[in-house]
């Protein structure tokens, strides 16, 4: 039924405030109508004991009937009530049938309420209908006393018109200012409900153009409301996704170029040799490039494939218990004839009881990695050492090298895809850019953290730690 948050937040907070100014309305006039009926009634018996003081003064001869009546009339006025001195005595009530009492005073409840009078009692009533009145009244009867004894009753009836049109009066101020009030937040609710739901509207609006591809302003951020919150995640999630959207082109263009140059590199080769302007002495040569570039070309798709495999989540750790040890054994084992290469000494440092749970060809893969980098940046006859130390929490991995280290700017950058610190220097060393972006997602897949410290000319350091979860077992 109600289809926008607008209509929901706009009906639910009407329905509560109109409900709420209705039952605040209601108890009031209830709780005023009491109150006057209980004013009343007070006025009623004050006026009912200035009458017996009339009364006992007009019997012990101090005034005469005339002022009696006057005296009556006045209170009767005053407090618009109909006032009756009957004088009875309880004897009396029993031949009642025969009893010549005002025709007035001829309704069925007097007679009880008599015998209880002239018992000493008094009698209220709110709301009684009186035949001769003919209207519903305020009654009150109280003993009409000389000293102790009692001469007879005093009562007093007061139509309750009057009070009813001033209750009524009340009633009507009181539920016009509610519906005033009612109004008024309707305007607060619209304004509050409107300022709620147009912003969502906008972002819905955004999302779907968004979605389409169309550029889009930020969201304005009015609120630190949960609102003014959404619209902070759905900036954060717009440039989100332009930055992956950036990312995507670039990795495209990259990969285009970094194919695109060995390709164009064989293709001249080829076709120097085939049309005959290459030297034949130098076909040895040439084929050798060839031989570089398709080398390089394999390992830039095989980083490629591995990436975008780590990336989309298809890499499933084979985690189990390793030895350290062992693992830089298997290590040197593949990496010392590289750096025999380039008369590198490879040192090995590790605890051999020293434990670890992961998965141990991405272990393998990512000390290779970072080895292989510091041979390719590394100096002929240069040293590189590899250790693993045991912590508390964790295993913390290091391959220093005394290469050719890196600029201190461009530290935070190395791990980023395709990032080379020096292009020229990079591609004739069978680089992409890759290698050290593989190892961080391989470490954060172990939910760990790499990192490098390098000094330019001087060597470098990459550092990763890998969360120790054997060590939680054992300890
Ligand atoms: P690449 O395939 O280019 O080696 P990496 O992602 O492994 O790609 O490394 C990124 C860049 O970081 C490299 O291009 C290189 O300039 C720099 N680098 C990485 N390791 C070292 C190192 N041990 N010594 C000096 N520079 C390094």
């Amino acid at each position: 039924m109600f289809k926008t948050i607008f209509s929901k937040l706009m009906v639910t907070n009407l329905l509560i405030t109109t409900s709420v100014v209705i039952a605040i309305s209601l108890m009031f006039s209830l709780i005023y109508s009491l109150k006057v009926f209980d004013e009343k009634q007070k006025t009623l018996l004050s006026a009912a004991f200035k009458t017996n003081q009339l009364a006992v003064r007009y019997e012990n001869g101090s005034i005469a009937k005339d002022e009696l009546s006057d005296g009556l009339d006045n209170l009767g006025f005053v407090t618009d009530s109909k006032i009756y001195l009957v004088k009875l005595n309880k004897g009396d009530l029993g031949s009642m049938g025969g009893l010549a009492l005002d025709s007035e005073l001829k309704d069925g409840y007097i007679l009880d309420d008599l015998a209880v009078i002239l018992d000493g009692g008094t009698v209220l009533r709110k709301w009684q209908y009186s035949i001769n009145l003919d209207s519903q009244v305020v009654f009150a009867g109280v003993p009409w006393k000389n000293g102790e004894s009692v001469q007879g009753a005093i009562l007093l009836f007061s139509p309750v018109n009057n009070i009813v049109t001033s209750i009524v009066r009340i009633i009507m101020t009181v539920l016009l200012t509610g519906l005033f009030f009612i109004i008024l937040s309707a305007f607060y609710i619209y304004y509050n409900s409107k300022k709620i739901s147009n912003p969502i509207k906008k972002m819905e609006q955004a999302a779907v153009l968004l979605a389409a591809g169309v550029n889009i302003e930020d969201m304005a951020v009015d609120s630190s409301d949960e609102v003014g919150k959404l619209a902070e995640a759905f900036n954060y999630m717009k440039r989100q996704l332009a930055d992956t959207e950036k990312m995507r082109r670039e990795f495209i263009a990259n990969v285009s170029h970094d194919l695109r140059t060995p390709l164009t590199s064989i293709n001249g080769l080829v076709e120097g040799m085939l049309e005959g302007i290459a030297k034949p002495e130098d076909y040895n040569k040439y084929l050798m490039i060839i031989y570089d570039e398709t080398n390089r070309l394999n390992r830039l798709t095989d980083d490629i494939l591995q990436m975008a495999k780590l990336q989309s989540g298809g890499l499933i750790l084979k985690t189990g218990q390793l030895n350290v040890a062992e693992v830089l054994e298997s290590v040197r084992e593949s990496t010392s004839s590289l750096a025999g290469e380039k008369d590198i000494s490879l040192d090995m440092k590790c605890d051999v009881s020293l434990q670890l749970v992961a998965d141990k060809d991405r272990l393998i893969q990512v000390l290779v990695n970072l080895i292989g980098n510091s041979v390719k940046y590394g100096v002929q006859g240069g040293r590189i050492l590899v250790s693993a130390e045991g912590m508390p929490s964790m295993v913390r991995f290091t391959v220093a090298d005394n290469g050719i280290g890196i600029p201190e700017y461009e530290l935070r950058f190395i791990f980023e895809k395709f990032y080379m610190v020096d292009k020229t220097r990079n591609t004739s060393q069978g680089s992409t850019g890759l290698g050290l972006n593989i190892a961080k997602i391989i470490v954060e897949l172990h939910k760990g953290r790499i990192w490098a410290e390098s000094e330019q000319g001087k060597g470098t350091k990459i550092i990763f730690e890998i969360p120790n979860v054997y060590n939680q077992f054992t300890n």
